[in-house]
C-alpha cells in the first residue's frame, strides 16, 4: 500500500490564520479595523482591538433553527 499523501493541502493563507471554532473553516486572521469574517456557518468574527469578538447572525430571518436541533437528531 503506497504511503503517499492522503489529503490535498489547502492553499496557503498569508500570515496568521483564524479557524472558525464551529465549522473549522480557515480564514486570514482579522486585524483590528478589518471587516468581520462572515463565516458560512453563520458566525461572524471581528477583531475589536482587544481580541476576537464572536457574534451569531441568522442568515435568513424568518427561519429559526431550534437551539436543541443537534439533540433532536442525536441518537
Ligand atoms: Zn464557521
Amino acid at each position: 500500500m503506497p504511503s503517499g499523501v492522503t489529503f490535498t493541502p489547502a492553499p496557503p493563507i498569508e500570515g496568521k490564520k483564524f479557524v472558525c471554532k464551529r465549522c473549522k473553516r480557515v480564514y486570514a486572521y482579522p486585524e483590528p479595523g478589518d471587516r468581520p469574517i462572515r463565516c458560512e456557518c453563520g458566525w461572524w468574527y471581528v477583531n475589536d482591538g482587544g481580541g476576537i469578538r464572536e457574534t451569531y447572525y441568522q442568515r435568513i430571518e424568518p427561519y429559526r433553527t431550534p437551539r436543541d436541533l443537534n439533540r433532536l437528531f442525536r441518537r
